[in-house]
């Protein structure tokens, strides 16, 4: 999909779930639905108001590590959800697994969500909920399942286990402990719980259907045992409850009404069916139950988005670490500079279908330039720094130490901004590839005999250059044309084709300037099976010494302007320092990949 710069932002792609979250409203499935102030079970929501919300989504990240922007498409889909039809969308923890997961990602990642935006306050209550404090109700539900006779503990091998549950072929064999008695089952988790038995011993497991056409109703399991300590219950438990029986009674608890997950959980929505309307039967979750819908993933272009892969870029030094802007994580784009309203325009404009997406990189670019062209102040700045000096200077302003005020508007559409002030000297810096000794066809820039306009200032005639013992250039001669300065009558007398940027040799300030680019050269890295590391970018980042406008002096952390020519750049919010400046480049001003 080539990004055409005259639309910058994306078009609103048709959104599914939008039409069954109408429907919903419509038919009025979730209307009259009470809910208790907080998670709990059927007892507690039938003892609640009805629910002010009229609809209630999640987005539910594990906390094992950093959001990416694969997880800003799931969070904007949510909020943003809850947000159109006067819902509420939570945040929740799915902290389940207590061998992965970590305090420090549960605060990034609330962090993250915050900066794109989202708020999981309404009305005075925090709608930040953890799977892990709903342990107790899921221990509670195990029993209840196993006094019904809907679960069983089956003490098999894990081999013993994957072999008879058969394949896409073959229907699964019943466990030898599958008929034990609903007394007998309750006993065993018990002792399951109380520690008694060692680690991967024994599992609970639903009991549904060995020869389903659906694997995933092939007895599933439910709990198995664990000595982990957890991150928020520590040792209070030994058994821990699987992701696919957890996440839908977290749903249920919570009284989401739109459980929207990514395509592969497909196959799982029996089950998470199958479950909560037993536990809605045996009296302990409340109806309506949530119901799960399924949505394609959002795959950008020169992208990875694994959170294995991506944790191998940062351990083999690929990258700085997590949040280098070279990064697809939230801390790595935001550091780069995009802004939280740039990444809310690409996910929306993404809308939401049945089928894995690829989204051109210069999507996100696009909506950058259309989130910044309007608000970003300009400056000249100034990347490959090569010195010009205008020989008649002191000829034309009676001394050479003379400095000429220049002032330019911050936005050329918003004279509300002001004006910002420089002067123009003898001696200036300007871009090493604005001169060019034998020019090539077509340059109209600065080469000997040839006249250009310097931005905001006068018209020089480059009259040589000076040369090291290498022959590189060391600095370009000029003259300056007299009555040509702009904004003064007469000033466009003299005619050019060419109008260049600079900076001050007196009042530019020196700064390192960061130039990132695609971490990966293919837009598919790891198409046909190929190991993405053998298509890493080289020119991902150069680093350069350049002098920015007087202006920029001091600028505070995180702050953006367009550099004319140049593109988008934002202060680095790790390295800038007020008296040592560093600037990232977001993306250049028009997209240079795109075919
Ligand atoms: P990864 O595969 O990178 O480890 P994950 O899906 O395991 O990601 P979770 O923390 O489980 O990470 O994800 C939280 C939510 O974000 C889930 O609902 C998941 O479906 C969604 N999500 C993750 N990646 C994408 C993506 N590329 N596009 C849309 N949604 C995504
Ligand atoms: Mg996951």
């Amino acid at each position: 999909m080539a990004h055409d710069p005259s639309a910058p932002t994306p078009p609103q792609a048709s959104n599914f779930l939008r039409g069954i979250i109408e429907r919903d409203l419509e038919a009025g499935t979730w209307a009259g639905r009470n809910f208790g102030g907080s998670p709990g079970d059927a007892a507690h929501h039938a003892a609640g108001a009805s629910d002010p919300a009229r609809i209630r989504t999640r987005f539910p990240p594990e906390p094992n590590g950093y959001l990416h922007v694969g997880h800003a498409k799931s969070i904007c889909l949510n909020f943003g959800l809850a947000q159109s039809y006067g819902g509420i969308c939570h945040l929740r923890f799915d902290d389940t697994n207590p061998e992965k997961e970590e305090q420090e990602y549960v605060d990034a990642i609330i962090e993250a969500v915050r900066w794109l935006g989202f708020d999981w306050n309404v009305g005075g209550t925090s709608h930040l909920y953890y799977a892990s404090s709903y342990f107790d109700f899921m221990y509670r539900a195990a029993e209840a399942l196993v006094q019904a006779g809907l679960a069983y503990v089956d003490e098999q091998s894990a081999e013993a286990m994957r072999a008879s549950r058969g394949d896409f072929n073959t229907p699964g064999t019943d466990s030898p402990y599958r008929s034990r008695t609903p007394a007998e089952n309750l006993q065993r988790l018990r002792e399951m719980r109380d520690g008694l038995h060692a680690d991967g011993s024994m599992v609970l497991r639903a009991r549904i259907d060995m020869a389903s056409p659906n694997i995933n109703l092939r007895d599933p399991t439910l709990y198995r045992i664990k000595r982990a300590t957890h991150q928020a219950t520590g040792d209070r438990w030994c058994i821990y409850p699987m992701y696919t029986y957890a996440h839908p009674i977290e749903d249920a608890l919570e009284r989401i009404t739109h459980s929207i997950c990514t395509l592969e959980f497909e196959d799982q929505r029996p089950f998470y069916d199958w479950l909560l309307e037993h536990l809605a039967d045996l009296g302990l979750l409340a109806r309506p139950l949530p119901r799960q819908h399924e949505f394609g993933r959002l795959n950008l272009s020169y992208v990875i988005t694994s959170k294995r892969k991506l944790r191998e870029l940062v351990a083999e030094g690929v990258v700085e670490g997590w949040d280098d802007p070279r990064m697809p994580t939230l801390f790595g784009m935001r550091r780069r500079g995009y802004t939280p309203a740039s990444i809310r325009a690409m996910a929306d404009g993404s809308g939401a279908s049945k089928t894995n997406i690829w989204l051109d990189y210069s999507v996100l670019d696009g909506c950058l330039r259309a989130d910044l062209e309007a608000q970003a102040p300009r400056a000249m700045a100034v990347l490959d720094p090569l010195p010009l000096l205008i020989g008649n200077w002191g000829d034309l302003y009676g001394s050479d130490a003379h400095i000429e005020p220049c002032q330019a508007p911050a936005h050329p559409q918003r004279p509300e901004l002001g004006q910002r002030h420089f002067g123009l000297g003898a001696q200036l810096w300007i871009e090493r590839d604005d001169f060019a000794e034998a020019p090539a066809k077509g340059f109209h820039r600065l080469y000997p005999g040839n006249k250009v306009r310097l931005k905001y200032g006068l018209v020089v005639e480059c009259t040589g250059c000076e040369k090291d013992a290498q022959g590189r250039v060391t600095r370009v001669l000029a003259r300056a044309l007299p009555d040509t300065r702009s904004g003064t009558p007469g000033a466009d007398a003299i005619k050019v084709k060419g109008t260049i940027t600079w900076v001050g040799a007196h009042d530019a300030v020196a700064a390192t300037v960061v130039l990132y680019d695609r971490l990966f050269t293919e837009a598919q890295p790891e198409a046909g099976g190929r190991d993405y590391r053998s298509v890493i970018n080289p020119n991902s980042k150069r680093v350069t010494a350049g002098y920015v406008e007087p202006g920029l002096a001091g600028a505070g952390t995180e702050q953006r302007w367009q550099f004319e020519r140049h593109g988008y750049f934002v202060t680095d919010r790790v390295l800038h320092r007020g008296d040592q400046p560093v600037f990232n480049r977001i993306t250049t001003l028009r997209d240079g990949w795109s075919a």
